[in-house]
């Protein structure tokens, strides 16, 4: 007889497994945190459930992975548009900064949580200051993430001294090493702001502690002629003459990279996280995804922050990213559907390192997973649920949510999250930067 906490009936089912697995009038049985069974509905022979989730022939799909972002930055929505990236940063993005303290980014981290969670998201990866507040945040919404806090050279609102940075972090990782859905990664900002010397002690705290580390990588045209001017090095090449491309290194935009840096960041295993909407925006350029994805690196896909994007929809970032890559190659054969939801799923998973628990769906992986409404227009006839997902549904399609075995989103309703509380108090935070 088989027992479970909650089964979720009557979808199909996108497992994401090797084989792809598609399972038409499917069930999942979860107990605790995890899947304890995934078959047909037909071979399923006794149930006991405490609670029955009916998926009225939607999809049921492994949750989105966001791979890169600065949740807080929510609160920045808007403030500071169409501007070129360095401009953007030091004349809006560091000086607003400046302003920001734990409860902005506590009140921050959880909007962007609920906007996550009703966008079909159940995991982020996530950069930011103030990072305990965010991993607070994080918690109370239930949702599963990687954070660190942004290291630089210049005094941090949060922890003063560049140097108070890592001893910062290495409460972080102390604080959240058992947590079940919260990891903590050594995130040194970028290389114009972080000197060799702090990069080089940030890749060494993150190898003490086994912890993944995660910058910015070739962003754009203007930082590798910075770098180039100052280090006579492009950045992939600094990295690696500073002893930091292995695989612990996850590095997000990757943008500007010719095919002798493509084929050392697959040498060394490092990760990537792309991120096509802020790229855009930012006019930064267009990622050489199909080249990273050819060369055997692991490419995730993220939004970026709110202020640069300016949301955390995941099911857009997937249709920008399929036509964004057609676009460039003059190759509607490319970044196909499933080469993308791949990215949001499972290789958004190995690109955090998190694809022996989540990313798929199978007997033993933690329960992390959605149900997709397709009974509306924009969504009728199914032929091929890779194709709805990546250009077809949208955020809102999202119907149920369940993160570690936790139902944090059902019928749309947020169940961990006070949303009209949380938008009055975004709304009052906002008021010190007008
Ligand atoms: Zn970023």
């Amino acid at each position: 007889m088989l027992s479970f906490d909650v089964l979720i009936k009557n979808g199909t089912i996108i497992t994401m497994d090797r084989k792809n697995s598609l399972i038409v009038n499917g069930v999942i049985g979860i107990n605790g945190d995890s899947i304890t069974y995934i078959g047909q509905e037909e071979n399923l022979q006794l149930i006991n459930a405490s609670r029955v989730i009916d998926a009225q022939d939607g999809i049921i799909m492994p949750g989105l992975i966001n791979g890169h972002t600065h949740a807080a930055m929510t609160l920045f929505r808007g403030l500071a548009d169409d501007l070129p990236l360095m401009e953007w940063l030091n004349n809006y993005i560091f000086p607003a900064e400046s302003k920001i303290d734990s409860d902005f980014v506590y009140t921050g981290t959880l909007l962007a949580c609920a906007e996550m969670i009703l966008s079909g998201t159940t995991t982020f990866c996530d950069m930011y200051l103030f990072e305990g507040d965010a991993a607070n945040a994080c918690k109370e919404a239930g949702m599963r993430s990687l954070m660190g806090e942004a290291l630089y050279d210049f005094n941090s609102p949060n922890y003063g001294s560049p140097e108070n940075g890592f001893s910062y972090t290495e409460l972080l990782i102390k604080r959240w090493q058992d947590d079940p859905v919260i990891s903590i990664a050594v995130e040194p900002h970028s290389l114009f702001t972080c000197s060799p010397k702090l990069l080089r002690e940030a890749n060494e705290l993150a190898l003490r502690h086994q912890a993944p580390l995660i910058i910015h990588l070739a962003e754009t045209e203007d930082e590798s002629k910075y770098i180039e001017k100052t280090f006579g090095k492009r950045p992939v090449y600094h990295l690696d003459e500073l002893g930091i491309l292995g695989p612990n290194l996850i590095a997000c935009h990757c943008v500007h990279l010719n095919s002798e840096e493509i084929k050392l960041l697959s040498d060394k295993g490092v990760r990537v996280i792309h991120n096509p909407e802020s790229n855009m925006k930012l006019a930064s350029g267009i990622a050489p995804v199909n080249e990273m994805l050819s060369s055997g690196i692991k490419v995730g896909i993220g939004t970026d922050g709110c202020a640069s994007n300016n949301d955390l929809d995941l099911m857009s970032e997937m249709d920008t990213a399929a036509k964004l890559h057609k676009i460039k190659t003059m190759d509607p054969t490319a970044m196909d559907a499933l080469t993308v939801f791949k990215m949001a799923t499972i290789e958004g998973a190995k690109a955090l390192g998190m694809d022996s628990f989540i990313g798929s769906l199978e007997v033993g992986k933690k329960a992390d997973l959605v149900v997709i409404d397709i009974n509306k227009p924009h969504l009728t006839p199914m032929y091929n649920p890779y194709s709805h997902l990546v250009y077809s549904a949208r955020g809102s399609d999202v119907v149920h949510s369940i993160i570690n075995g936790q139902l944090v989103m059902y019928d749309r309703k947020l169940l961990t999250i006070n949303i009209q509380s949380l938008m009055e108090k975004a709304n009052s935070l906002a008021k010190r930067f007008i």
